[in-house]
């Protein structure tokens, strides 16, 4: 470990052999897999254990479940919106296992909307060219996926859940292998306070980094701790400029902050149309797919109408729906309209885009969810399998997070059959020679937001990353840091990973994916088809 967050030394220890950290679909499915295999495991998680992502996804989980469907088209259709960077070998693992992964996830007790023969009903996505989207609830699909989790987990005595924890930096052997977590326990009683957990193996599990930006699909606590933590324990990070826009989140005016609700794709998958103010549908004719065509080219197409006509949003128009199928296909999402005034059943939504889905993260190899520090694993939107390249498929991650935590689990079982997954003594000279990085003050977390959201948002060129780059280093002030907790640690976790992020951006000279360089209008893969991989070359 080269860095570390400045904090307090861990006033108590406790020990397992896996350590996961994070508690969506990708955390959960590791700690019951590893479990499975009779290793012992502890789930940490910030808050309580389904505040992530996961219980916010609408639309479903993608996999050829479909009749006429097969792994190879939902390659083929994956490779596509990749925009020529997917790590072709682990979107085959993606397609490949995602059929059966998902039954398994019915075993453990999901439940998918079925249709009266008792079939799973699949739906169509941007993207998609075969329907093959599975949902829940309507567009309740990732609150079923996490509450059936959470119910599994829960159900077994022997796997310790930690809430309200905030891992904050990775510990290592002598030989550089992982050797467990440190951590901030906000509670009371024996754990309170920094504590470390010692373990054979660690998992990062920790979601996505949509906070960053100042508006997001993403929930509070996805601020990116996980490529932070990585970045700071010298793992390659990569692909970290493609964050992909989600077209049409609710439009709740121009100073809205945080956490926005999304309206899904799958609405238009069911055919809402977007319209501008003249209520003229400007997606027709610029792509075979019109509504439906991949995410980044929505967005730019609606960002760009909006820039035309100085507009602050564009509108989904799905009023003729009609009531029963708003009420009964997309109960979420109308509920979400009505609690904000709009009614969509009678007036077209506001839409815009806003920060979604991180493409970019913990880079990992394509089989055993591996980073390039041994005994450290990523899976989920932290990782960077390789399988969204520039541009995330929808209803790609959930499958993503399923598929990969089930190998990481895997592996970890086959290590440990093997006797090679021995316990490990933390390194304590490495760990207090790691230089403590200054923290910064709660306050620069929405400081952070306008800038990312100004200059490295879906719009970017050298002048607009340059400044940001330069409004970012102008926040840290080591002469004067902040003392530690949960908010600097976190706002320190957002700067980091938003100075990585605007390098990355900066260096990219091209137009790729949901990279949008308006100085680089162009796809360059002379140059440019490759991959920036953090540490940066100095
Ligand atoms: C509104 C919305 C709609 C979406 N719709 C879809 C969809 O329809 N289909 C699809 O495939 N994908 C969708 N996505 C994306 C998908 O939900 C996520 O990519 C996926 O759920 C990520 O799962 P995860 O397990 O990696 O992370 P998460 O579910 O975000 O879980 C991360 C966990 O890590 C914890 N954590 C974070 N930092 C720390 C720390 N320092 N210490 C301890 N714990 C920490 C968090 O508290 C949380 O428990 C959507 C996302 C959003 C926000």
């Amino acid at each position: 470990m080269s860095h570390r967050l400045t904090a307090p030394a861990p006033g108590w220890t406790t020990s397992t052999d896996v350590v996961v950290v994070g508690s969506g679909v990708a955390g959960l499915t590791v700690a019951l897999n590893v479990r499975k295999a009779g290793l012992r495991a502890m789930v940490v998680t910030k808050a309580v254990l389904d505040e992530g992502s996961t219980r916010w996804a609408q639309g479903g989980i993608a996999a050829a479940l479909g009749e006429g469907d097969t792994p190879e088209q939902h390659l083929q259709d994956t490779l596509v919106a990749g925009a020529g960077l997917c790590d072709e070998e682990a979107v085959r693992v993606l397609v490949t296992d995602g059929p059966d992964a998902v039954r398994r996830l019915i075993e453990v007790g999901a439940e998918f909307d079925l249709d009266e023969d008792g079939e799973i009903v699949l739906t169509r996505e941007g993207g998609h060219h075969r329907r093959r989207i599975a949902h829940a609830g309507g567009d309740a699909t990732g609150a079923e996926i996490e509450r059936a989790l959470v119910a599994a987990v829960e159900a077994d005595p022997g796997l310790e859940l930690i809430e309200h924890a905030l891992v904050l930096d990775l510990l290592t052997d002598a030989e550089g292998h992982a050797a467990g977590v440190t951590l901030h326990v906000m509670g009371e009683g024996q754990r309170d306070g920094v504590g470390a957990i010692l373990a054979r193996a660690v998992v990062l599990a920790s979601g996505g980094m949509g906070q960053v930006f100042s508006a997001t699909t993403n929930p509070a606590v996805s601020t990116g701790d996980g490529v932070a933590l990585a970045l700071r324990a010298g793992a390659e990070v990569t692909d970290l400029e493609f964050v992909q826009f989600h077209p049409t989140v609710l439009f709740l005016g121009p100073d809205a902050l945080g956490q926005q609700p999304l309206v899904s794709e799958a609405v238009r998958g069911e055919g809402a149309h977007l319209v501008d103010a003249d209520g003229v549908r400007f997606m027709v004719g610029q792509h075979e797919l019109a509504e439906l065509a991949p995410r980044d080219i929505v967005a730019k197409a609606i960002i760009r109408r909006m820039q035309e006509q100085g507009a602050q949003h564009m509108y989904l128009d799905g009023r003729h729906f009609g009531a029963e199928m708003w009420e009964h296909r997309f109960p979420t999402i109308l509920a979400a309209c009505r609690a904000h005034g709009i009614d969509p059943v009678t007036e077209p939504i506001p839409v815009y885009p806003a920060a979604h889905h991180a493409s970019g993260g913990v880079r990992t190899d394509h089989l055993h969810g591996r980073t390039t520090v041994p005994g450290l694993y990523a899976c989920g939107e932290v990782a960077c399998t390789g399988v969204h390249g520039a541009n995330r498929l929808a209803s790609n991650s959930l499958l993503e997070g399923l598929v990969f935590a089930e190998r990481i689990a895997a592996d970890l079982a086959a290590l440990a059959a093997a006797g090679r997954l021995p316990a490990r003594t933390v390194n304590t000279d490495a760990a207090t020679a790691a230089t403590p990085v200054p923290l910064l003050a709660a306050g620069t977390r929405g400081a952070i937001q306008q800038l990312m959201s100004a200059g490295a948002g879906v719009i970017r060129s050298a002048a607009s990353l340059a400044a940001t780059g330069k409004g970012l280093a102008g926040l840290t002030d080591a002469a004067a840091p902040a003392s530690p907790s949960v908010e600097t640690w976190e706002a320190t976790n957002l700067h980091q990973v938003a100075t990585a992020l605007t390098a990355a951006a900066a260096l990219r000279e091209e137009t790729r994916g949901c990279h949008w360089r308006e100085d680089f209008p162009d796809r360059d893969d002379a140059h440019w088809r490759r991959h920036i991989v953090h540490p940066l070359p100095a």
